[in-house]
């Protein structure tokens, strides 16, 4: 019997377990979508079982050396990607339609390059534009390589699965219906539910847990070399993409919220206002989100603190005035929470600009308190 290894966190294990039994009993599905919040080794889950699935070797698989193994591992095979692209990269011509004196970068092009990015580091939360999806030509040209028959094993990841607009969904529905012989589709998505009813009922699913925050602690000093901050653990919500993503701007972002939640209550709106502007060049809509990513869980601390319960950032939470928590009643706490919250889904929303969305909070966030 062949022997596979699939390695991950121990939270994950039992899903794990299944993977590595379907695959030894030679029984691994056709179809497969794995699910589970960002950042916490979806991709890197797909690209072992990719190198399990394409791997030769007699005894051991992923056996690494191989060629099915190393073509899983390099990104300009382009065929075994499926990427959300930005609306121009996806109109760019394919290699085929490409003349040799060309200089235009090709479809496949595009996709290697992302693709790179995600075999670099396949906990990455923030490798993709935010406006890139799986489009209908994109799709079209998937299944048209599998019109033909393959000896061999192939293998595509569909990354992000929930990026494919209807249109895509449907054509691809149709390949779902009959995938050819030794063929395997391995979808990614922080939510299933995100899909199509029609094209989750065809795949096998395969959830993975957030990790535990020993196991965020072990990976970070193993990858960095250093410990985790203990704001970025309490703010990572056992996410590894989402702690190396923190671990960047986590202390400009945190001292902007400790003086935009002070400036807010002492209703000092002027200096709050500047402030603002004065980070103003650097506030995008993902430094805005995190912003108000931050202020969410510094909020909750205030709650947890008058509970006596542990903190989410106890650094940050630190700097925050005293005056500030004893005069703060928990229920104006949570009119604050939902108020930040409704602010993060209109900028999502994309609709209004950033600076005048953020002015809006800080004159409501107190709203009504002393
Ligand atoms: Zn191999």
């Amino acid at each position: 019997m062949i022997e596979y290894e699939i390695h991950g966190p121990k939270s994950q294990e039992l899903s794990l377990k299944r993977v590595v039994l379907a695959l030894q009993e030679n029984r691994f599905p056709q179809a497969v979508l794995i699910d589970g919040a960002a950042g916490i080794g979806k991709k890197k889950l797909a690209i072992e079982l990719m190198q399990a699935l394409l791997c030769t070797h007699p005894e051991k698989r992923p056996c690494g050396k191989c060629f099915g193994c190393k073509s899983a591992l390099a990104p300009e095979v382009a065929e075994q990607w499926l990427i959300p692209l930005k609306a121009e990269e996806a109109k760019a011509k394919t290699a085929e339609e490409m003349t040799s004196r060309s200089k235009s970068t090709s479809v496949e092009e595009f996709t290697s390059s992302y693709a790179k990015k995600i075999l670099e580091n396949p906990y990455a939360i923030d490798y993709l534009p935010p406006e890139s999806i799986i489009s209908i030509d994109l799709v079209r040209a998937l299944n048209k390589k599998f019109t033909l028959r393959s000896p061999t094993a192939r293998c595509v990841i569909i990354a992000e699965a929930e990026r494919m607009n209807t249109e895509a969904a449907n054509a691809f529905l149709k390949t779902l219906e009959e995938v050819p012989d030794n063929t395997y589709f391995i979808l990614t998505t922080p939510s299933k539910d995100l899909l199509l009813e029609t094209i989750r009922s065809r795949c096998s699913s395969i959830h993975l847990q957030t990790w535990t925050d020993e196991e965020i602690k072990y990976e970070f000093q193993k990858q960095f070399s250093r410990e985790i901050s203990p704001d970025n653990l309490g703010l990572c919500l056992g996410s590894f993409g989402r702690a190396i993503f923190f671990d960047e701007y986590i202390e400009s972002t945190s001292s902007l919220a400790v003086s935009f939640i002070t400036l807010a209550y002492e209703k000092r709106y002027s200096d709050l206002f500047l402030l603002l502007q004065q980070a103003g060049s650097k506030i995008e809509l993902d430094s805005a989100l995190l912003l108000l990513d931050v202020l969410s869980f510094l909020l909750v601390d205030i709650t947890r603190a008058q509970a006596n319960l542990p903190l989410r950032l106890p650094e940050t939470f630190s700097k925050i005035p005293v005056s500030l928590l004893e005069h703060t009643s928990p229920k104006s706490v949570q009119i604050a929470l939902n108020k930040v919250q409704e602010t993060s889904k209109i900028l999502a929303g994309r609709s209004t600009s950033i600076m005048m969305t953020l002015q809006t909070l800080a004159i409501k966030l107190f709203d009504g308190e002393l």
